[in-house]
Order: structure tokens, then C-alpha cells, then sequence
């Protein structure tokens, strides 16, 4: 029996297509840029992301840390979401390797930051304060897309001060299909992206920062730092290449799988939607809330038990399974309750 695993889309197993990609890359020492697939993965995400340069590196933690570090030196800060990745989800890496001081600011309902609250923590340039070097978005933001527009303005209050500009664009495709254009017009006005070919675009392994060639000559020296130099890491580059030719596009199904869900939901006594879907994510919170999870795992049906629950759909989930889960769910409430 097939399990249907929503807990994350990080847990989609590449194909048997992109496994034959992987068994016939071509290969180098990527130390010595002799790898020529992580090459033309490199040259592939800068030209998709309309940059000049890309680094590939082994997890988006690592990215966005190599981003931060290339930004900020130590005794520098960094404005960030309070519930950002980069800032909850990443152990503190940015504080504890890169002596970086985060300045989180809370996220509004939309997933923006306030541009006055991100303004009012800019520091002056005072010796009693860290000095203010860069401003860190997130899109999506728990399943959220930051409207063109606010990112225009965001672009124009770190113009003002000088700042520098980061986009931890994990599931930025989700992003572009949601608003149905070209992912340039998102990322233009950002000095570095970090993206993740190991979410909704299905690679086992894998993100690329994107920025120009300064930043990423630095950023390549922060990753030997930290470990993440690799040598024939074209296997691993070239399932990120087969998922960026094959998989954007279909993100549309995960996205429509979530609409699906959540229409199915709506009508589920018992269930309390939280938000809308706007890309990959339903967030919901539930009665019986244990029971029901464990009711669904029995059923092979897989969801974290958080205060709210969030379901995320991926290449390894059919609108089928989605039927599946409205029906065990409905099921759960008719008999068990
Ligand atoms: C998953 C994720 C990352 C990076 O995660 P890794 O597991 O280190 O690859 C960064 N930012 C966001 C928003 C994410 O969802």
C-alpha cells in the first residue's frame, strides 16, 4: 500500500528518470571547477534566475548561511522575518559561525515584514550598535507569495540605507507559478538567491545561491569554510538539472492538490482551515487531533501533529491521494468521534 506522505515536500524520492540522469553524469573534482555537470547546473540557475553566477551547495541552510556570511562580517547584522527559516529553523548558524547579529521583526498575516518596523530597526551609524548590512526575505513564507509590489518597496528602503538584499527563495518556483510569470521579475531586484532543488522540485540532495560573480567568488571561499566544498558532486547536480527541466511547471498539480484538499476539508466538521492555499501548503488545525493522526497512520496516510497542522503537496502526491485523504479524514470524524 502506497503512504502518503504530507508532513513536508522535502520527502519526494527522485524517479527512476532523474536516477539515470544521476548513474550517467559526467564528473570532475568540483574543488578544482572541474565538475562539469555542477558547471552547467551553476551556469543553468544563474541564467534561470537572471544573475551572473551560482554556487551549488548542499543544503539551503548552507546557502543561505554562505549568503549571510558573504554579506555580513562579524558584529554585522542582519534583518530577518521572526519566523524565517534563516533565522527559527537554522540553528543559529548565522550568529554561531558567522558571528552575525540577527534583528528579527514580525512577520504580518501576509508574510511580509512592516517596512516602517524594518526601517525603525535599522541602526544608525553609532559605535554602541552591530552595523546594519542586509535585509532577508522568504518566498514563499509558510506557503505564502510576497506580492511583486512589496518586494519593489523592500527594494527601495535597502537602496536608501545601503543594505544588502537576500531572498531564501526555498520554494521560490513555487512563488512564480502562483503569480504566473517570469521568475526574473522576482528576483531581480535581490543581490543573492538561495534556491532548493530538494523541496517541490523532487532532487534527493541540493541549492544553488545565485548572485553576481563577487558575491559568489566570496561565497565560494565561505563554503570551503564550511565544509562544503564536494568533488564529484555532478550525480548530485545532475538530478537538480533533470529537476529544473522537468519539474517547475508540474508544481502547478501540488498547487491545485492543495486547493483540492482544502475545498474537500471546508466541509469536515471538526477541521478549522487556517488561511487560504495559496501554493503547496494547507494549514488547518483539528479536534482529536492525536486520534486523527494516529487514525491516518494507520491508513498510511502521514501528518505532523503540531498545534496547527500543515500538509504539503509534492511530486509524490495524486490528486487521487488527496481523495484518499478527504475520505479518511471525513471517515475519522464520522465514526470515531
Ligand atoms: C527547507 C528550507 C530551507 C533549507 O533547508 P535545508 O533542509 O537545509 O535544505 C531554507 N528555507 C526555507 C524557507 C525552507 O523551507
Amino acid at each position: 500500500m502506497k503512504t502518503i506522505d504530507l508532513r513536508s515536500d522535502t520527502v519526494t524520492k527522485p524517479t527512476a528518470a532523474m536516477k539515470q540522469t544521476m548513474f550517467e553524469a559526467d564528473v570532475g573534482d568540483d574543488v578544482y571547477g572541474e565538475d562539469p555537470t555542477v558547471n552547467f547546473l551553476e551556469n543553468k540557475a544563474a541564467d534561470l534566475l537572471g544573475k551572473e553566477a551560482a554556487l551549488f551547495c548542499a543544503s539551503g541552510t548552507q546557502s543561505n548561511l554562505i549568503a549571510l556570511m558573504a554579506h555580513c562580517e562579524r558584529g554585522d547584522e542582519y534583518i530577518v522575518g521572526q519566523d524565517a527559516h534563516t533565522y527559527k529553523y537554522e540553528a543559529g548558524g548565522a550568529a554561531v559561525l558567522g558571528s552575525i547579529q540577527p534583528q528579527p521583526v514580525s512577520l504580518e498575516a501576509d508574510g511580509t515584514l512592516d517596512l516602517e518596523a524594518v526601517r525603525n530597526v535599522i541602526k544608525p551609524d553609532d559605535f554602541h550598535f552591530a552595523q546594519t548590512k542586509l535585509l532577508c526575505l522568504e518566498n514563499t513564507i509558510g506557503g505564502k507569495v510576497l506580492p511583486l509590489a512589496y518586494i519593489a518597496q523592500a527594494k527601495k528602503l535597502v537602496d536608501e540605507h545601503h543594505l544588502a538584499f537576500h531572498l531564501d527563495g526555498a520554494r521560490l518556483f513555487n512563488a512564480m507559478i502562483s503569480q504566473g510569470v517570469d521568475v526574473k521579475e522576482i528576483t531581480m531586484p535581490f543581490d543573492s538567491i538561495s534556491i532548493c532543488l530538494s523541496k517541490g522540485l523532487g532532487a534527493p540532495i541540493g541549492s544553488v545561491l545565485v548572485a553576481n560573480s563577487a558575491i559568489i567568488a566570496k561565497a565560494r571561499r565561505i563554503r570551503k569554510i564550511l565544509g562544503g566544498g564536494m568533488r564529484q558532486a555532478g550525480m548530485l547536480a545532475a538530478a537538480g538539472i533533470y529537476a529544473l527541466d522537468n519539474n517547475l511547471q508540474r508544481l502547478n498539480d501540488d498547487h491545485a492538490n492543495a486547493k483540492l484538499l482544502e475545498q474537500g476539508f471546508s466541509a469536515i466538521e471538526g477541521i478549522t482551515l487556517h488561511g487560504r492555499a495559496q501554493t503547496n501548503m494547507v494549514f488547518f488545525s483539528a479536534e482529536k487531533q492525536k486520534q486523527l493522526v494516529d487514525f491516518l497512520a494507520e491508513k498510511n496516510i502521514i501528518i505532523s501533529n503540531r498545534k496547527v497542522i500543515r500538509l504539503v503537496f509534492h511530486l509524490d502526491v495524486t490528486a487521487d491521494d488527496v481523495q484518499k485523504v478527504i475520505a479518511a479524514v471525513n471517515e475519522f470524524y464520522r465514526t470515531k468521534v
